[in-house]
């Protein structure tokens, strides 16, 4: 343990902010990909003012400074993998304004993203980003991963709803990126440069966040087909229609399985995949567009097509799908998640693409995602303590990525890169895609100490 730099920390943080016992320590290592590496300390301030001078104690001693929200991401983002100050935003959980004029909320970074749903919501206003993980993980993790979720077809991702950032920098600087008007052209447009930034150029410290009026209403469908090849085709003549769902979900049988057997529904999974549609509106839009999509949902020749009767049943759908994550960790030891994102006419040629690569490899992978915008998860089910499997995994993952990028797709639709996806940048960016990225990181933090060992080899 580091006495000075314990002592410069307490010097400028609240008693009990400051945590450098083993027992603690560990569980600040980690984030849901399982993988680990011990910080060598571990701050929760309780004001965010007092971050850049965190900022500046870290760079006095040398030290790397790691971001740390709600430890839900699945790229590494927040593990210190350099060891370093992990800087935990658990306490600065407060939502500072809900402005019902400018439709604004502004937030600290630790808010968890179900809490803005619940503040928009109670003010007739709505937050639409949605990430499946929304009941725990927290805005600042949302904002440096540009996180997606269930919503992005119609609403966009969170990088869409970002005003404003306020943001320490390396070194202890602070600066304010973009500002709360909609339209704000004033030099370079910083706050989306720190959107999707993974904690490796700056702390936010709070975020202004566009909100929109709430839908008044909404309709899903559950359509069922034998193959998922059959329904990710079904996904392009649903984008083709002209109907656009809030979302548009899909799960093969192998995540049905899994789902059920977490859930105990007592229902029998019948078929090859499902599609989870959902449409909003208000009332007289609803009612339009779900009469449109029941026919072209009709059209797509489904073995089951199924609208839900009533909110208890659109929840159970929901909780289903959200819970696919969750109940395909359960059938063996490790869980591999890709994130691989394609044009959404590509989504049947990936879909043949990934269960090419399962039959390859021989191994057992389930497919969820959020089809509508051509974001598909293919979820490596495994067991990685045998060496063998291990490597048919990384060969199995390297393939994956390759078949997104040839059919014009990405490593990453909004997992981020993190330690993951780091060694495959230079597939999608090419070197000097990825210098230009490397020269933007030097320039704001030239000495490597913001979340270093992220996104860059
Ligand atoms: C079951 C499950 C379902 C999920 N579903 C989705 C989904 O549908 N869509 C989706 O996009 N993601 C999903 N995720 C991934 C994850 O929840 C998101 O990436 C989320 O944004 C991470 O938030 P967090 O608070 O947990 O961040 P963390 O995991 O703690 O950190 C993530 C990254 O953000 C950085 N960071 C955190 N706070 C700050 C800050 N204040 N300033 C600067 N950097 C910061 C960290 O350094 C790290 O690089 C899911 C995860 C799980 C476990």
């Amino acid at each position: 343990m580091d006495k000075d730099l314990i002592n410069d920390l307490a010097s400028i943080l609240p008693e009990g902010s400051i945590t450098a016992v083993e027992e603690e320590l560990v569980c600040y290592g980690s984030d849901a990909t399982r993988v680990f590496a011990r910080p060598d300390v571990v701050v929760r301030p309780t004001d965010a003012d007092s971050i850049p001078e965190v900022m500046i104690v870290a760079a006095r001693h040398g030290m790397p400074v790691v971001p740390r929200g709600a430890g839900t991401g699945l790229s590494g983002g927040c593990v210190p993998i350099k060891g370093g100050i992990v800087v935990s935003t658990e306490r600065l959980n407060r939502i500072k304004e809900i402005d019902t004029i400018d439709l604004v909320a502004v937030v600290e970074p630790g808010v968890v993203t179900q809490d803005i749903h619940e503040a928009a919501e109670a003010e007739g206003l709505f937050y639409p980003p949605d990430p499946a993980s929304f009941k725990a993980c927290t805005i600042g993790g949302n904002v440096a991963e540009n996180a997606g979720g269930l919503r992005g077809l119609k609403y966009g991702v969170t990088r869409d709803y970002v005003l404003s950032l306020k943001v320490a920098l390396p070194g202890g600087g602070v600066m304010v990126a973009g500002g709360r008007t909609l339209k704000n052209v004033t030099g370079y447009d910083m706050a989306r440069l720190f959107v999707g930034s993974e904690g490796t150029l700056g702390f936010i410290l709070e975020a202004a966040l566009k909100l929109i009026p709430k839908p008044e209403t909404k309709a899903a469908f559950l359509t069922a087909y034998d193959t998922l090849e059959h329904a990710s085709e079904a996904v392009v003549s649903i984008v083709r229609s002209g109907v656009t769902p809030s979302t548009l979900e899909i799960m093969d049988r192998v995540t049905l399985d899994a789902v059920e057997a977490y859930r105990n529904t007592g229902n029998e999974v019948r078929h090859g995949a499902l599609l989870l549609v959902e449409v909003d509106g208000s009332d007289v839009e609803v009612r339009r567009q779900a009469d449109a999509l029941d026919a072209v949902l009709g059209r797509t020749a489904p073995a089951e097509l199924r609208r839900a009767t009533d909110l208890a049943e659109q929840a159970a759908l929901w909780a289903a799908r959200r819970s696919a994550l969750s109940a395909l960790a359960r059938v063996s030891p490790s869980v591999i998640l890709e994130d691989a994102t394609v044009p959404r006419k590509q989504i049947p040629a990936m879909v043949r693409a990934i269960e090419g690569i399962a039959k390859k490899y021989d191994l057992k992978i389930g497919t969820f995602g959020h089809a509508g915008d051509g974001n598909l998860h293919p979820t490596i089910i495994t067991d990685l303590r045998i060496a063998d499997n291990r490597k048919r995994v990384e060969a199995a993952v390297s393939d994956i990525f390759d078949a997104a990028l040839a059919l014009g797709g990405t490593l990453s639709g909004e997992h981020g890169i993190g330690l993951a996806k780091s060694s495959f940048m230079e597939r999608e960016l090419g070197r000097s895609g990825v210098a230009v990225m490397r020269a933007v990181k030097d320039a704001i933090d030239p000495r490597g100490l913001m979340n270093p060992g992220k996104m860059f080899l």
